[in-house]
């Protein structure tokens, strides 16, 4: 097989990275944008010794779970990978996923009932868990709560902002993404408009010379509070009263009414890097935070502050947990990589105690402020790493875990065994860690109970899972 060749191929399957496998040719081959049942005419783009990588051509022969794409760039634009295909079944997809992982990698056997049977019968009282069908949308569109756009000018001088094509630098121009909230355009167009106005340049990569290089919104889904972040090489912009005014006057004569301007801020980033907020910022207009709520608490955002971008699966992902805690006003509670501690608020509601871990010292700081804006003072917020930390806190009646995607330290396994509560709540953004971490709990002594899949980001191939661990 060689590159560029054009070959016929029926999709059987699709990988974690949303790409549809098929064979030909006594290859394995990854293609992009084919959905399974899908016979496509594939173009190869990479050939590696026993598989390669092609894109779709032609779709000769759709399957019954393609769809078209709302985005019109679904394919040049790397933010989502599987939008041609139905949202139910990209949700069979995600939760097959987790299963897979779970009896792969885990041990676990799920019968078709959804019932889990641990591997190691001798660590359990055979007891059994289940496996519940994943929490999607109702509207799989316009939720996430955060967006961000580059800016740039292109070789004939026109100003562009919209998102990077493929793996490159080079902006396609796109205002209208469909998982954004609808404002975005607005915003875009107003800026980019005040940038042409005022001869305004974009920042270039290339030269690190210019000014403007990304766009930002944040937006309380609970509050309507809307956040505008405008991303530049300086400490000042020409004519900042006018884009605050532009601002205002486009989004007020736009006719959307779900969310209005509270908050414009400048971020300064001089730096010729690919981190797209810089250190310094600037209050334009309004404050220099939005707030949002989730359930019954209040959280305070600032334009850096780590927040679910999907507040509408948030709040199931938080109440899944916060069930599965069982908590009844007494219990001491861990909760681990805590980030702001929108969990650990949640939790402390009901619990006796929290304590919060989290490496990151703003969100630490997010933290504290969060319980005092909402009254909780039976939080404690710890800083520091949770392998270093877990060794010496008080024994944990509850411990609920959000790691990142790597999962858990070997240590923290120990510690978590050592403390011996009476219930485990793992949140994971990542099914394979997930599973090799809850494989190492219930070798320690503890069951697989419950496993609650979670569509945090529809039409990506991202899946949240939180599951409950009891003591056997
Ligand atoms: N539970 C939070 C955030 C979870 S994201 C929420 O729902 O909003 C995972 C968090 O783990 C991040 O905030 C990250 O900064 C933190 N983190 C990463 N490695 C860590 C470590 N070794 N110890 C403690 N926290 C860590």
């Amino acid at each position: 097989m060689n590159k560029n060749e054009i070959v016929e191929v029926t999709i059987e399957d699709m990988s974690d990275e949303g790409l549809g496998i098929g064979h030909a040719g006594g290859m394995a081959l990854f293609v992009k944008d084919a959905v399974p049942g899908d016979t496509v005419l594939a173009r190869v783009v990479k050939v590696k010794k026993r598989y390669a990588y092609a894109r779709v051509q032609e779709v000769l022969s759709a399957s019954c779970d393609r769809t078209d794409p709302l985005c019109p760039v679904a394919r040049s634009c790397g933010g989502c990978q599987i939008q041609e295909m139905r949202y139910e079944a990209q949700l069979a997809l995600k939760e097959r996923k987790v299963r897979n992982n779970l009896m792969r990698i885990g041990g676990f056997h799920i019968d078709e009932d959804r019932h889990i049977i641990g591997e190691a019968e001798e660590h359990t009282d055979g007891g059994e868990g289940y496996f519940f069908p994943i929490i999607g949308m109702e509207t799989p569109w316009r939720y996430r709560n955060k967006s961000q756009f580059p800016v740039a000018a292109s070789a004939d001088g026109r100003l562009t902002a919209g998102f990077y094509a493929g793996r490159t630098h080079s902006i396609i121009d796109h205002h209208q993404c469909m998982i954004g909230i609808e404002e975005n355009r607005i915003v875009l167009e107003t800026v980019l408009s005040w940038m042409d106005t005022y001869h305004v340049p974009a920042y270039r990569e290339d030269t690190g010379k210019g000014m403007i290089r990304h766009v930002m919104t944040r937006a309380g889904y609970a509050t309507g509070q809307l956040m505008v972040v405008i991303v530049a090489a300086g400490n000042r912009l020409p004519e900042e009263a006018a884009l605050v005014k532009a601002l205002q006057d486009a989004l007020d004569r736009s006719g959307q009414e779900r969310f209005h301007l509270t908050s414009v801020v400048l971020n300064i980033n001089c730096e010729r890097t690919n981190v797209i907020l810089g250190s310094g910022t600037r209050v334009l207009y309004g404050y220099d935070y939005i707030e949002d709520r989730i359930g019954d608490l209040t959280y305070r955002i600032s334009s850096k502050s780590f927040y679910q971008v999907n507040p509408v699966q948030t709040q199931k992902l938080y109440e899944t947990a916060l069930a599965y805690a069982d908590l009844t006003g007494k219990e001491n509670v861990w909760d681990l990589y805590c980030g702001t501690g929108t969990i650990s608020l949640f939790l402390a509601q009901k619990a006796g105690k929290v304590t919060g871990v989290e490496v990151i010292p703003e969100a630490i700081r997010n933290a504290k402020k969060n319980a005092e804006i909402n009254h909780i003072d039976n939080c404690e917020f710890i800083e520091g790493r949770a392998e270093d930390i877990v060794g010496n806190m008080e024994k944990a009646d509850v411990i609920v875990v959000d790691p990142p995607r790597k999962g858990l330290d070997g240590s923290v396994v120990d510690a978590i065994l050592r403390s011996a509560p009476d219930r485990i709540v793992y949140v994971s953004c990542d099914s394979a860690t997930l599973a090799r971490d809850v494989k190492l709990l219930a070798q320690g002594g503890y069951c697989l109970r419950k496993v609650q899949p979670v569509d945090m980001f529809p039409h990506t191939v991202h899946v949240e899972t939180v599951c409950l661990l009891t003591h056997s």
